[in-house]
């Protein structure tokens, strides 16, 4: 049995045909966490659907009606670039509270994973890239409304920015500013870094490809922008350096949300870096070592994942849970 709780239901499925993003990936790494003895059934908890009040803490009342009524634009649809549906609204619905549920067991057990969720493109009134629904924010955003926490931290490492979260949290659309250098910081690091002045009860960090979707980034409050083709040695080191500089000017925050996209991987077909499986998931090590160490809860979400070989995706998320495994087993 694993020391934390694996959030995931058959439902995550996305019913949108077929389509660049592999949604059976959910039920694949569930069921390889299962053969590879990784986990056993009692470790996963099936969500319930986000109710409309929580998706409201984050959405616009507008959005959600159109999503409800299936009024969308033909621009807005394409802008999501997934074919509505209302079983495909229910499943962003039934991520947002995977995610709640997650977020809610970490606060408990010091981690907790969902197999879904991430949709970090989301935005309060638009979806883009996939995303219909900001469950990251949602979750966060009830925890705070239930009092259950304060502040949180995102630590967002799919390869594509976290526009949409970015967004969401902002305390005001403010240009980034560049990094003065840092003794003992990765040379580089400072090229790389853009930070805005911090939201009061959330900091976001994205590190993503900068050339890469989307094309316009609103400022987190750090983003690293990688260079194309940059590999598992630099990464790691500039996401140690980046978690380090977001603690350092925000202290403590009581959750740490963190989107494990696989899409750094350097056979995807929407990434441009060049991570490889083992560097990925020592990256997943590095995020909850820090994390730990310092006694703040982390919850999990997915968010991409477009390996040439649907297997090697699976890998990379099934390779998020040994990761905490192996980091929290004897705590
Ligand atoms: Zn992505």
């Amino acid at each position: 049995m694993l020391p934390f709780k694996l959030v995931y239901s058959d439902d995550y499925f996305l019913p949108i045909g077929s389509h660049v993003f592999p949604a059976e990936k959910y039920k694949r790494v569930h069921d390889r966490l299962l053969s590879t003895k990784v986990a056993d059934a009692t470790d996963f908890v099936a969500p319930h659907p986000a109710t409309d009040d929580d998706i409201l803490l984050v959405h616009t009342p507008q959005y959600v009606q159109k999503l409800k009524t299936g009024t969308l634009s033909a621009r807005e649809e394409l802008e999501m670039e997934v074919p509505y549906s209302p079983e495909l609204v229910r499943a962003y619905w039934l991520a947002a509270g995977g995610s709640m549920l997650a977020a809610d067991y970490a606060l408990n057990d010091g981690v907790a994973i969902s197999i879904g969720g991430g949709f970090h493109h989301a935005f309060p009134d638009h979806g883009e890239g996939f995303c219909m629904i900001n469950d990251i924010a949602v979750a966060i955003r009830r925890m705070q409304a239930d009092e259950k926490i304060r502040t949180a931290m995102t630590i967002d490492c799919d390869v594509h920015q976290g526009n949409g979260t970015a967004v969401i949290f902002a305390p005001a659309h403010v240009p980034g500013n560049r990094m003065p250098a840092r003794p003992g910081f990765a040379a580089n690091f400072a090229d790389m870094a853009r930070t805005r002045s911090a939201s009061t009860d959330v900091f976001t960090i994205s590190l993503h490809q900068e050339n890469n979707y989307p094309a316009f980034k609103p400022p987190s409050s750090l983003d690293l922008n990688l260079p194309d083709g940059i590999g598992d040695a630099e990464y790691l080191a500039v996401l140690g350096n980046a978690i380090s500089l977001g603690l350092d000017k925000f202290p403590q925050p009581e959750l740490i949300c963190y989107v494990a996209g696989a899409d750094p991987y350097r056979d995807d077909q929407l990434g441009g870096l060049s991570l490889t499986i083992e560097g990925l998931k020592e990256r997943d090590a590095l995020v909850f070592r820090l994390a730990k160490a310092e006694g703040i809860p982390v919850m999990v979400t997915f968010a991409g994942g477009y390996a040439h070989k649907l297997e090697d995706t699976v890998t990379i998320h099934s390779n998020t849970v040994v990761a905490a495994k192996e980091i929290y087993e004897g705590k």
